[in-house]
């Protein structure tokens, strides 16, 4: 006789992960559940990031956790996802600080830069003491970063930046912003260090999404860069494009923590909550609705689970990140609303986590490539004709 299986882990995946990987998941899952969970509806509510918690992140070594070196932790992609998935449970807001900082700002520097940029930044970005943005969507350039108007032109030894970039996570927090510039020669990614001349930021005010997160507008107005400032290892939309790669993938496995969150809310107030003299969970519509939830929480994570090992065996293809962020974004938001649903007149306020993390998934809907791209990137692997244009 077999045991039911758990509400909460109804496939057993805990018992695919070593034990290494179940440590990280575990120190990742108590400090959200002492740090971020006692607190996050008031950031939410307030529109704040608490900065004072960077050093934490970086202490318990979730900043650039997959890279090796330079005071990175170097873990394995499983672990870093399931750190994600971990953060993503507490908030988005969490997963898109911790993905920015390690896949966007870090990995350039690592893959990309100079010996110098690497020792100059990245053991401080690790500790959390230097915070990182990437500047690449522009006001009008967003699902085609290619046609961006931001221009680096040489002068002398220098170089010199002129553009706006737009939506960029930690802009206004950040100390230092990887902007990517069309130089003559093909994109170029940049260093740029806050409190340089010409380059400023503001943050964007009113987002209904993502509250406890900052996204800013960075403004390049003749910013003298030394060519040092510049990462050498890459030109062209590769550049960018590989931080995307990697940061989506964290996203693959982050949303099933927001959608496990949403589940388990659902789950719980659908034993406790009485309508009609018994638990609303006993209804069929309801049971549903939780099963639907259950089988697609369970897919996503398996799926996220997979492509986390075909990452850590090196064979795993962009494209494959486009399937899952596709899937997992979609199905993420499908469990959100519908446990939104199961919750009543409770499910609209913060008292609850699922609207914060139904309106926080619209934006990762959004980011690092909208759900249509991903869906054109899976149509032009598999009929071999671009339909983006
Ligand atoms: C909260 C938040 C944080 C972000 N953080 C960052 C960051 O840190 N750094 C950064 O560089 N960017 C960041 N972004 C920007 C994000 O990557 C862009 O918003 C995204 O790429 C979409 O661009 P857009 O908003 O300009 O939409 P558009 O590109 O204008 O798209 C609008 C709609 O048209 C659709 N569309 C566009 N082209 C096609 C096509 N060929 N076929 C079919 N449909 C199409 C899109 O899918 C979308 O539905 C962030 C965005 C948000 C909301």
């Amino acid at each position: 006789m077999t045991d039911t299986p758990s509400a909460l882990d109804f496939l057993a995946i805990d018992r695919l992960l070593s034990e290494e990987e179940r440590l990280i998941r575990d120190t990742t899952r108590s400090f959200v559940a002492d740090k971020v969970l006692p607190e996050i509806a008031g950031w939410f509510e307030r529109g704040e990031f608490p900065l004072e918690l960077a050093k934490e992140l970086g202490s318990l070594g979730l900043l650039g956790m997959h890279l090796q070196g330079y005071g990175c932790s170097g873990t394995s992609a499983v672990s870093y996802g399931l750190a994600c998935l971990e953060l993503e449970a507490g908030d988005s807001g969490f997963r898109s600080f911790v993905s920015v900082q390690g896949s966007l700002a870090m990995f350039p520097i690592w893959k990309y830069g100079s010996e110098e940029q690497k020792q100059a930044w990245l053991p401080r970005m690790a500790a959390g003491e230097v915070i990182g943005c990437f500047g690449l969507t522009e006001p009008d350039f967003g699902s085609n970063p290619a046609g961006m108007r931001t221009s680096a032109r040489r002068d002398g030894p220098d170089w010199i930046l002129d553009g706006t970039k737009m939506w960029i996570t930690n802009g206004g927090i950040a100390d230092l912003a990887v902007v990517w510039a069309r130089a003559e020669e093909g994109v170029r990614g940049f260093l740029v260090p806050r409190g340089t001349r010409g380059f400023t930021t503001s943050d964007i005010e009113r987002k209904l999404s993502l509250r406890a997160s900052v996204t800013s507008e960075l403004v390049l107005d003749g910013v003298r860069l030394p060519d040092s400032a510049m990462l050498p290892g890459v030109r062209g939309m590769r550049g960018p494009m590989s931080c995307l790669n990697e940061a989506r993938y964290g996203i693959c496995w982050g949303v099933m923590g927001a959608a496990r969150a949403c589940y388990q809310a659902a789950l719980e107030y659908a034993k406790t909550r009485v309508q009609f003299d018994r638990p609303i969970g006993g209804f069929q519509l309801t049971q549903e609705k939780l099963a639907d939830m259950l089988v697609e929480l369970s897919k996503g994570t398996l799926l996220a689970l997979h492509l986390g090992r075909m990452k850590d065996a090196g064979t795993l293809a962009p494209e494959q990140v486009s399937l899952g962020k596709l899937n997992n974004v979609r199905e993420a938001l499908k469990i959100a609303r519908s446990a939104r649903t199961v919750l009543g007149a409770n499910g609209v306020t913060l008292e609850y986590p699922v609207i914060r993390h139904a309106n926080n998934l619209e934006s990762v809907l959004t980011y690092e490539g909208t759900s249509e791209v991903h869906t054109l990137i899976l149509g032009q692997a598999i009929t071999g004709l671009s339909a983006f244009s």
